[in-house]
């Protein structure tokens, strides 16, 4: 490891393309650019490569090539998932009750969030063990007459909980209610056949799994009640109206076969190395796991550390060349920390210092090894300059960030 060293530790938040990948999409820039809905041979090239990679897709899921919505990415397919299934209940003067959890990404909250505001729908948002997990007589004893959608993530993006969607699912099937699975950061970890996992919509995104950003899908179980969020051309049968991204969506099934080719040997390697960190990182003093130890993301790690900030910890990581997150927006302390680290207990001060650390295909020992190195030296360094560790007030202790701090932060939203 030299100065250039660039370890990315962030693939929660996106992956780079794979080289394979982005050889299958070339062609589709320049050659075969036809537009899907035209008639002639350029839209029956397009309209067979759509075909074949809503077949590949179809493949991962466990379902047919017909149930398989092509979208934006992983937002619009929470979005279209909820607001396409609960506004067509509401027309038909079904129930207006919605089940999801505290924990679950902002695409999925805020879509239910403004249900709740703006649209006149009841929510129940269900609160979450320590390590993150949504038990299954929660959601039984949250279901009224009046539920018509639960909306339940496989896994957290910041803590990696894998919650039990297959019993979840069986319960909504049980009480015929929808059961919505955000699968953004399983799909193409974790195995997402739709039959095992009971669920009647689940959403995907290309750009977590090595394929192009801009492109997902949502699978909708067949005679699943849904209505179009957006009005044109009438594309994917009617569902989902506008062009489709021919390249990024071949890219997004070649990307999904290449994970599911080594779906579960890259998980085992993934885990080795995520245990590893693990093992590493908690040899320091003052330090712990946020999240369970055994049922999480194979490449999820998520640390707190006493007296310090995730933010500083980021940002002097970076300065070493490791690029890892946080689950603090800001060290501002009028801002609330991330709805998932509260959710599972943490105090603020306790949730404004956590460091997730995700791993991928790129990631080796050696890079392990450096990183629990380093942050061992960014904690030990953070916490000299620390006021909290000297028993001065939570709120004065952005004093390091003006005095000693080589960037200046800004907060970021
Ligand atoms: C990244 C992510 C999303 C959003 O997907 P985009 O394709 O970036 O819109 C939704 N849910 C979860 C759990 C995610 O991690």
């Amino acid at each position: 490891m030299n100065a250039d060293t660039r370890i990315y530790l962030d693939h929660a938040a996106t992956t780079p393309v794979d080289k394979r990948v982005l050889k299958a999409m070339l062609p589709f820039f320049t050659k075969t650019f036809g537009n899907s809905a035209s008639m002639h041979s350029f839209g029956l090239e397009a309209e067979k490569a759509l075909d074949e990679a809503r077949e590949k897709l179809a493949q991962a899921l466990s379902c047919t090539k017909e149930e398989v919505f092509f979208t934006s990415g992983g937002t619009e397919s929470d979005n279209l998932a909820i607001l396409g299934t609960v506004r067509r209940f509401k027309r038909e003067g079904k129930g207006k009750h919605i089940i999801t959890t505290q924990i679950e990404h902002h695409a999925v909250l805020h879509a239910i969030q403004h249900l709740e505001r703006k649209e006149g729908f009841s929510v129940t948002y269900l609160p979450v063990s320590k390590d993150g997990f949504v038990s299954v007589s929660s959601v039984e004893n949250a279901i009224t007459p009046e539920t018509i959608l639960i909306s339940i993530m496989h896994a957290n993006n910041e803590i990696g909980s894998i919650q039990p969607i297959k019993q979840i699912g069986e319960l909504a099937r049980r009480k015929s209610i929808l059961f919505h699975t955000d699968a953004v950061q399983t799909f193409g970890k974790l195995s997402t056949n739709v039959n095992d996992l009971n669920v009647d919509l689940l959403s995907a995104s290309s750009h977590k799994l090595y394929g192009p950003k801009g492109v997902g899908l949502l699978f909708v179980r067949k005679g699943t009640p849904i209505e179009s969020i957006n009005f044109g051309g009438g594309h994917e049968r009617g569902l989902r109206s506008g062009t489709e991204n021919i390249s990024g969506i071949v890219g997004f099934a070649e990307a999904s076969r290449l994970a599911q080719e080594n779906l579960e040997k890259e998980a085992e390697r993934e885990k080795r190395l995520r245990d590893k960190l693990i093992h590493g990182v908690l040899k320091v003093e003052g330090s712990w796991l946020n999240g369970s130890r055994e049922n999480r993301l194979p490449n999820n790690a998520n640390f707190g550390f006493d007296f310090i900030e995730g933010e500083g910890i980021v940002l002097y990581l970076s300065d070493r060349g490791i690029a890892a997150s946080t689950g603090s927006a800001c060290s501002s302390h009028d801002l609330k920390p991330s709805h998932v680290l509260t959710a599972i207990g943490l105090p603020p001060e306790k949730a404004h210092s956590s460091l997730r650390l995700t791993l991928g295909r790129s990631t080796k020992p050696k890079h392990v090894s450096y990183t629990i190195e380093k942050i061992i030296e960014v904690v030990a360094k953070l916490r000299e300059l620390s006021p909290l560790k000297k028993g001065v007030e939570f709120k004065t202790s952005a004093g390091w960030k003006e005095d000693e701090h080589e960037h200046g932060v800004e907060c970021k939203h």
